[in-house]
């Protein structure tokens, strides 16, 4: 849900921006001065956020907008150069936001971060030599100031693809920052059609910037509240969200068996493979619960207003969904020394079976803090381990 609701942030500012332009004819002198420098105040922020949390993709893109909003400013003093700097610009932002939407992070002030800046350099080079060829060209009438600027149709058909792109790895992955570039895209796509009114230039170009702004709080949230390798929530979370509980709920350890051995038979990558496995099993148990990687192979679920008898069946249908997933390796992960861990085997291809234990607690009067509630459930852990691991065992006093 929230993250559904984050993933509407971006179009919610888009149209902040549109009603903003909308009234933009009542606004004064003063107001329109401070609207156009408003573009750069904000990059500065993106800027200093995104070296801040060392995130080379928004640092990049807020380059980017920030040299084509200028580029822009530039080219308005003639309409042929204008119109020849929105051609331009606008075939190079879907291209660019493409690749900046799937690098890898590689930092900002290294050889990665130096060719990136190179190679958005020698784009607008390109362009400001394009745009200055024209400064010559004193034809009027090539801009109609009652109408919005044309688009080229390639630029058009590249923008199409683009979105559609992004959207199709939303839609795979549901991850935040596909949709922070296709509302770019979005708020680009607008704001080039008024390359000629500065005013509303500006508000939307201020708009993609609040967005990247947006984008950075949102990935700062990220890093503390949810777990990187598998994508729960964190730690961190878990103990905010014990503090949160009221007087009825149930705590469950999970644990995953004899996941050393995993480990040092087929590797930490495999290992990490399984836990990631194992989580989506648990994201995914009941609407009513919140999984936690508690630390390592251990995670935690909360069960809020919650009683043992609802909630053992559900840690029952977990546990047995683990034991029935098969982990599949892949050729290359195949042990290098005799296998510890039982595998099964179908068609020549190896399989690793997983199993989790837990144990469960519910708050009761003799329990006085949620921590005390988390022990007992550990306790019970223990001993579905004790006795043969992958089951559920009850604390009871
Ligand atoms: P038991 O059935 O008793 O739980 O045995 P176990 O081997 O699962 O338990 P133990 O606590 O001895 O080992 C946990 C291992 O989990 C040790 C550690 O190397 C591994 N581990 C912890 N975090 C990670 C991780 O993020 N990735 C990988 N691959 N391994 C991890
Ligand atoms: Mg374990
Ligand atoms: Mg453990």
């Amino acid at each position: 849900m929230r993250k559904f609701m984050t993933a509407l942030i971006p179009f919610a500012v888009i149209l902040l921006a549109w009603i903003t332009v909308s009234q933009a004819a009542s606004f004064n002198d003063a107001v329109h001065a401070v609207i156009v420098v408003l573009p750069f105040m904000i990059a500065f922020m993106a800027l200093f956020m995104s070296v801040w949390y060392k995130n080379s993709r928004f640092f990049f893109l807020t380059v980017f907008m920030l040299i084509a909003y200028i580029m822009l400013n530039i080219a308005a003093a003639r309409e042929a150069m204008l119109v020849e700097a929105v051609t331009e610009i606008s075939i190079l932002i879907p291209i660019n936001m493409i690749w900046l939407a799937f690098i890898h992070e590689r930092g900002i002030i290294t050889s990665y971060g130096a060719n990136k800046a190179i190679i958005i350099g020698i784009q607008f080079v390109w362009v400001l030599i394009n745009v200055l060829g024209k400064s010559n060209d004193t034809s009027v009438g090539l801009v109609n100031p009652d109408q919005t600027m044309p688009i080229p149709a390639p630029a058009i058909v590249l923008y199409v693809l683009a979105i559609g792109f992004l959207m199709l790895n939303y839609i795979l992955k549901i991850q935040y920052v596909y949709m922070v570039f296709i509302s770019i895209l979005l708020a680009t796509y607008i704001s080039l059609h008024f390359a000629h009114r500065p005013v509303t230039l500006a508000i939307f170009t201020s708009s993609v910037f609040i967005i990247v702004v947006s984008a950075l709080f949102e990935v700062s949230y990220s890093l503390a509240f949810y777990d990187t390798l598998t994508g729960v929530l964190s730690r961190r979370a878990f103990e905010q969200e014990l503090a949160k509980l009221g007087r009825q709920y149930c705590i469950a350890m999970v644990d995953i068996d004899h996941f050393k051995r995993v480990n040092d038979t087929y590797g930490h990558d495999v290992g990490d493979e399984v836990l990631k496995m194992v989580s989506s099993i648990l994201k995914k148990l009941s609407y009513r619960a919140r999984t936690f990687r508690y630390g390592g192979e251990e995670f935690a679920i909360i069960f809020p207003g919650q009683e043992l008898d609802e909630v053992v069946p559900v840690l029952e249908r977990v546990r047995k969904a683990v034991e029935r997933r098969p982990f599949i390796l892949r050729a290359e992960d195949r042990p290098k020394k005799k296998p510890e861990v039982i595998t099964g085997s179908s068609a020549g291809r190896g399989q690793l079976n997983i199993t989790v234990s837990i144990g469960v607690a519910e708050k009761t009067e003799n329990l006085k803090t949620p921590m005390d509630v988390v022990k007992r459930a550990d306790e019970a852990l223990y001993r579905s381990k004790s006795n043969g691991r992958n089951r559920v065992s009850i604390w009871s006093n």
